[in-house]
């Protein structure tokens, strides 16, 4: 593997204080070797020294790699319609999960994987470098089994979501799925999985189903994952501060207590502004969270029904705008708070050990990214060191 500099960077975002200003440790007039897929040296342009290729930044900004740590990419079909009847009033319910489930259970494997790797670039062409990806719309052995096996096409970041609903051949018998999820169906994901979520809200579990399913999968050697308090205020939150879960995600509806709790752990609130985009929901207080001391990510929550996004700068646009959050905290949380949520330190940021992972914005700064919504601004992305979408 050969070496590369990229310089003439006009503002370089390390996300490491000690290399740089603030939390985002922003640097100027800037440089940056990869070398053997990680960051080899940073510093100030002029210094930079030799390498065996040259990539000209041309004053451009120049950030970590997107990490979105919620996506659900293993699917088949789509739910435009329902998307257009919600947009003329219908509320949002999590039943609407189970057209996805009886069209992904229909589909050929070819099928699931076409669609997860087209998502995954996509995501990619958007700037996202890392993604975790969960299972959910199989709801049987073989079905959770094979979107994990799709799922680890992509991303070592594969998450068993069993307990996305109960599907409808369980319907009733809402304990006996759990029964399931939490015995056999775990027992043959969790050698394809690092995580384990579960669906904790109205019409999805309650919070005895959530807890048997995440300590069964905690007793397995899977890290937790919850989607929490989308839909109402409820015990989801509560369940994953008290289960050490890496995240707690949506976090729509919180109480106070759900707010200390969170301030109070090492789970990161991540924040999913597609969901409520596309379901016309309220926007969660991310300015709330952030003054309390939580830490938050930004993710896509990419899935037919209620987010069907894969980009991240929309995500930040609409969080800086409808959310609270500054334009800094909103490029942290979708590049090093996403890290934070998957419990990694290999990405999310530039200083030197870390995955050689970046974007160039056609942009002279990151705060472009809310500034001008809706604007295909990533001109270059590299991965593991590779130039892999912009000039090669
Ligand atoms: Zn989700």
């Amino acid at each position: 593997m050969t070496s590369l500099l990229v310089d003439r960077i006009g503002l370089l975002i390390t996300n490491d204080p000690a290399r740089g200003d603030g939390p985002l440790g922003l640097r100027r007039d800037a440089a940056l070797i990869f070398d053997g897929g990680r960051v080899a040296w940073v510093g100030v342009a002029s210094a930079a020294p030799a390498a065996d290729r040259r990539l000209d930044a041309g004053g451009r900004c120049v950030l970590p790699g997107f990490v979105d740590s919620h996506t659900h990419l293993v699917f088949a079909g789509d739910r435009a319609l329902e998307f257009t009847a919600r947009m003329t009033g219908r509320p949002y319910a999590a039943g609407g999960i189970a057209t996805t489930v009886a069209a992904t259970r229909a589909a050929t494997d070819e099928a699931l994987v076409a669609r997860a790797f087209a998502l995954a670039y996509e995501a990619l062409e958007a700037g996202t470098t890392t993604l975790e990806v969960k299972s959910g719309y199989g709801l049987t052995v073989a079905d959770e089994v094979r979107s994990l096996r799709v799922a680890g096409a992509l991303t070592g970041d594969t998450t068993y979501l069993g307990a996305h609903v109960v599907p409808p051949e369980y319907a009733g018998r809402a304990d006996d799925y759990v029964a399931l999820v939490a015995g056999e169906m775990l027992a043959a994901c969790a050698p394809l999985a690092r995580w384990a979520d579960v669906f904790c809200d109205e019409g999805a579990f309650d919070a005895d189903q959530a807890r048997t399913v995440l300590t069964a999968a905690r007793a397995s050697g899977l890290g937790l994952r919850v989607h929490a308090n989308q839909l109402a205020r409820g015990p989801g939150v509560a369940l994953a501060v008290e289960l050490g879960a890496a995240s707690a995600d949506h976090c729509t509806y919180l109480s106070v207590a759900d707010v200390d709790a969170l301030a109070g752990s090492d789970t990161v609130a991540t924040l999913l502004p597609g969901a409520e985009f596309s379901t016309r929901a309220p926007y969660p207080d991310g300015r709330r969270l952030l003054d309390a001391g939580v830490t938050v990510a930004l993710a896509s929550d990419c899935n037919p029904g209620s987010s069907y996004t894969t980009n991240l700068p929309f995500c930040i646009a609409v969080a800086v705008r409808e959310m609270g959050l500054t334009p800094d905290e909103a490029v942290w949380a979708a590049t090093a708070g996403g890290a934070r949520a998957l419990r990694r330190d290999d990405v999310g940021h530039l200083g030197v050990g870390a995955r050689a992972d970046a974007v160039i914005l056609d942009a002279p700064a990151h705060l472009h990214l809310a500034y001008r919504p809706g604007v295909p601004l990533v001109h270059t992305v590299v991965r593991g060191g590779d130039v892999v979408v912009g000039p090669g």
